[in-house]
């Protein structure tokens, strides 16, 4: 086996086990591996494992990615990073799901990109729950008038939440932060939860991800880019 492919079965094992702890079907968690700043190899390799669904935080670099691996048929992207309004062309065109849209001017324009290439953008909204200033991500309070505002877009499709909790060593300490985006999705009648990363995606699945992103312990430390 080779260390993804080693990575990817430890993970794996990690979401069957917290789902068994949790009660939850493990098919009702999918699992997003983060290949920002690894090489297309990488991808490749975790593709050859099994993997079909990767999480890309840079326009460039998923462009790039997505273009030299084209051969590989099933493969799909998720968008986790922060993304400017210029780049929303590029995403929609690279057919990539938004996990990270949080303000309607973003959405807007998503939608109109979208409508161009006569598709339906499936999105998530990015909540910043903790409320850090240098995060992205929109308050709680702001989902009561753009979750209406991003439904009402005809070529977005509202999935869900997504968020990212304060980095702290306890993966415990993300667990309020989970529940409180649950609460949320709850409160608007949304499905997808992308919550839980390679730290704390036991702690994700047991408040109720449908969605874990994680790089780390699938694919190693990331070089810096
Ligand atoms: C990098 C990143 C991840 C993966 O983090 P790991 O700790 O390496 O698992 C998940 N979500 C987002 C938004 C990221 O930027």
């Amino acid at each position: 086996m080779t260390r993804i492919a080693d990575g990817l079965a430890r993970v794996h094992e990690r979401i069957a086990r917290a789902c068994a702890r949790a009660g939850r079907d493990p098919s009702e968690v999918a699992l997003v591996a983060v290949s920002k700043v690894h090489p297309p190899e990488a991808v490749r390799e975790a593709y050859a494992a099994g993997q079909r669904l990767f999480g890309e935080n840079y326009v460039q670099e998923l462009a790039d990615k997505a273009e030299v691996l084209r051969d590989l048929p099933e493969i799909a992207w998720h968008f986790i990073g922060r993304l400017q309004r210029n780049k929303a062309k590029s995403v929609v065109s690279l057919n990539a799901v938004v996990e990270t849209v949080d303000s309607l001017r973003l959405a807007e324009e998503l939608d109109r990109r979208a409508a161009v290439e006569g598709r339906v953008l499936p999105v998530l909204l990015q909540v910043n729950v903790a409320g850090e200033a240098q995060k992205a991500g929109c308050a709680p309070d702001e989902l009561a008038t753009l979750v209406p505002a991003v439904r009402a877009l005809e070529h977005l499709e509202l999935r869900g939440l997504m968020t990212i909790p304060p980095l702290v060593e306890d993966p415990e300490a993300s667990r309020p932060c989970f529940a409180r985006l649950r609460e949320l999705a709850a409160m608007h009648a949304l499905h997808e939860l992308s919550m839980g990363m390679s730290a704390d995606l036991e702690v994700g699945i047991e408040e109720g991800a449908t969605l874990v992103r994680v790089g780390t312990a699938i694919f190693g430390e990331r070089p810096s880019r």
